[in-house]
């Protein structure tokens, strides 16, 4: 846990955010400023800067973000729809909280 970082506020109940779900690895809440109908962040608890971070003890913690961006997808009905699931890297790519997340964009009009 990282005392400045948002996120990890977020995930210990300092700063309210809508929360979608949560088990003991990661927390899924709703995107403040929302580029879609349907823009969720798939949000690990521990505290890693972004991909370039990872290491070989965190493949879990990738995938079950992965398997349950889907699950998560079906829960609020875009599934069939369509969705896009976005890692921003770096400040280069638009990342401006430097906690691992994983956008999950859709409900696009079709
Ligand atoms: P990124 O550009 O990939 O770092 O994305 C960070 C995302 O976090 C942006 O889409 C922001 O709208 C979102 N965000 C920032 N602060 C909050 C907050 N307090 N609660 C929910 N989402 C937030
Ligand atoms: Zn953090």
């Amino acid at each position: 846990m990282e005392p400045g970082c948002i996120f990890c506020q977020i995930i210990r109940k300092e700063r309210l955010a809508e929360f979608i779900f949560e088990d003991e690895s990661l927390v899924v809440f709703k995107d403040a400023h929302p580029h879609a109908p349907v823009h969720l962040l798939i949000v690990p608890k521990k505290h890693i800067r972004s991909i370039n971070d990872l290491t070989d003890e965190d493949r879990d913690i990738l995938s079950g973000m992965i398997f349950r961006a889907r699950e998560v997808a079906r829960q609020v009905g875009v599934s069939a729809s369509g969705y896009k699931l976005v890692f921003n890297v770096e400040r280069g790519a638009g990342q401006v909280i430097f906690h691992l997340h994983l956008h999950l964009i859709g409900g696009f009009a079709s």
